[in-house]
C-alpha cells in the first residue's frame, strides 16, 4: 500500500470510569497543528461503553471526524479487545499519524497496536512536528537518561505512532460551534478475547486524594530536605496553601513519598500554577517534569543549583531557615495564630 493512501492525524480519546482523560484533548490541539502542516484532517477514536456522548467534545477540541466504537463489551479495558477495535479502525481509515496519551492504559494499548500493525512507535514524546521535506512526523523525546533530546521519525510502517504524557501539550480552547462528522463503527467483541474478567473495581487506597498532575499548587521535596522534620514542614506548608506534596526521585527511593508523587522523566509531568521546589538540585530528569509550571519558587542552600535557572523566584538558604519562617508568616496573615 502506498504512503499516499494514509491520511489524517488520529488521536485516541481514552475514557476511564466514564471520564475522558484530558490528555486526549491536549493531543487534539497538537493534532490540529500537525494536520494543518500536511493538509490533512484531524480524527478522533473513542472506544468504550456509553461513550458516544463524548464525540461532540472531541469535535469542539479539534476533531473533524470522530470514530466511535461503543459497545457494552468495551465497558472495561482489556488490551486484546481494545487493540483489535483500534487496529480495525486504523486498517479501514488509514490515518497517517496516530497519537495516544502515555497513561497506563495508553502505554499498554499503543505497544499492542504497534506490534500488530508493524508500525513505528515513539514513546513519551515531549515535542511533535512535521519534517518540511519528507512531511513525516518528527517525534522528540529525552534519551540517554535525559541528557540529550532525540528526534525520531519512522521511515517505514504506518501509521506513524507516538505517545505523549499528560500535561506535556497545551490544552486547547474548545469551540462548541465547531462542526464535524461522527462515524459509528461496530466491532463486536469476540468472547474468546475476554481473557480477563473484571469482578470489581477498587480504587487504590494507598493513593493520596488528589493526583499531582491535577493539583494547582505543588510543594516538592528533594534529597536536601529528606528528613522526617523536613517532610513534616513541607506537608504543613502544602496543607496551609491548599497544595499537594510531591518530590524528586530520591524521595521515592527512600520511601518518603509514593511513586505516584514523583515528578520527572520517570515520574509525572506537572504544570501547576505554583511549584515550590525545596532541596531539589534541578537535574534535567527532574526539570523535564516541572519546568513548564506557571510559577516556580525554588529554595536551595546552593546558590549555583541548576533549579534556579528555571525558577521564577529563587531563595538561597536552607529549608530549616526558610520553610518554617514562611509557614509562620502565612499563619499570621491568615489569622491562624
Ligand atoms: C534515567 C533516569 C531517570 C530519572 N528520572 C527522574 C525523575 O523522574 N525524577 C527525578 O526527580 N529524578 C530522576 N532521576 C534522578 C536525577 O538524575 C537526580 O538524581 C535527582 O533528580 C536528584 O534529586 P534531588 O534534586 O532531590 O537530589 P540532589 O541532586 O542530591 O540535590 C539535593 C539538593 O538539595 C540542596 N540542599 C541540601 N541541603 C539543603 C538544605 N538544608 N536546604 C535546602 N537545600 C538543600 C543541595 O544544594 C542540592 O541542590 C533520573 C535519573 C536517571 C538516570
Amino acid at each position: 500500500m502506498s504512503d499516499q493512501e494514509w491520511k489524517g492525524v488520529l488521536v485516541f480519546i481514552e475514557v476511564t470510569d466514564g471520564k475522558v482523560q484530558e490528555v486526549g484533548w491536549e493531543l487534539l490541539g497538537e493534532a490540529k497543528k500537525l494536520a494543518s502542516k500536511i493538509n490533512q484532517n484531524v480524527q478522533a477514536l473513542i472506544i468504550g461503553h456509553d461513550v458516544e456522548k463524548f464525540a461532540k467534545d472531541a469535535i469542539a477540541y479539534g476533531a473533524d471526524v470522530v470514530y466511535v466504537v461503543d459497545d457494552p463489551g468495551y465497558k472495561n479495558y482489556i488490551t486484546k479487545t481494545y487493540a483489535k477495535a483500534f487496529v480495525e479502525v486504523v486498517n479501514k481509515y488509514k490515518p497517517d499519524i496516530a497519537l495516544i496519551g502515555a497513561t497506563n492504559l495508553g502505554r499498554d494499548l499503543s505497544g499492542a497496536i504497534a506490534t500488530v500493525l508493524k508500525a513505528g512507535l515513539t514513546a513519551d514524546c515531549t515535542g511533535l512536528d512535521i519534517d518540511d521535506q519528507s512531511k513525516k512526523l518528527l517525534s522528540t523525546r529525552p534519551t540517554f537518561g535525559g541528557n540529550i533530546m532525540a528526534t525520531i521519525f519512522c521511515q517505514k510502517g504506518k501509521p506513524q505512532m507516538s505517545t505523549v504524557r499528560p500535561k506535556v501539550m497545551k490544552m486547547p480552547e474548545p469551540d462548541p460551534k465547531r462542526q464535524g462528522h461522527v462515524i459509528k463503527e461496530s466491532v463486536p467483541v469476540d468472547p474468546k478475547d475476554l481473557t480477563v474478567k473484571i469482578l470489581e473495581y477498587i480504587p487504590d487506597s494507598c493513593l493520596e486524594s488528589v493526583e499531582i498532575e491535577h493539583a494547582k499548587i505543588l510543594v516538592a521535596g528533594g534529597r536536601g530536605c529528606n528528613t522526617p522534620a523536613g517532610l513534616d514542614k513541607l506537608k504543613e506548608l502544602a496543607k496551609l496553601i491548599g497544595g499537594e506534596l510531591c518530590g524528586s526521585r530520591p524521595l521515592v527511593e527512600a520511601g518518603a513519598i509514593t511513586p505516584d508523587r514523583q515528578v520527572g522523566q520517570t515520574g509525572k509531568t506537572v504544570v501547576p500554577r505554583v511549584y515550590i521546589a525545596v532541596g531539589i538540585s534541578g537535574a534535567i530528569q527532574h526539570l523535564v517534569g516541572m519546568q513548564n509550571s506557571d510559577c516556580i519558587i525554588a529554595i536551595n542552600s546552593d546558590p549555583n543549583a541548576p533549579i534556579f535557572k528555571v525558577a521564577t523566584v529563587s531563595i538561597v538558604g536552607s529549608w530549616q531557615a526558610i520553610v518554617p519562617a514562611v509557614i509562620e508568616e502565612l499563619k499570621k496573615r491568615m489569622g491562624r495564630q
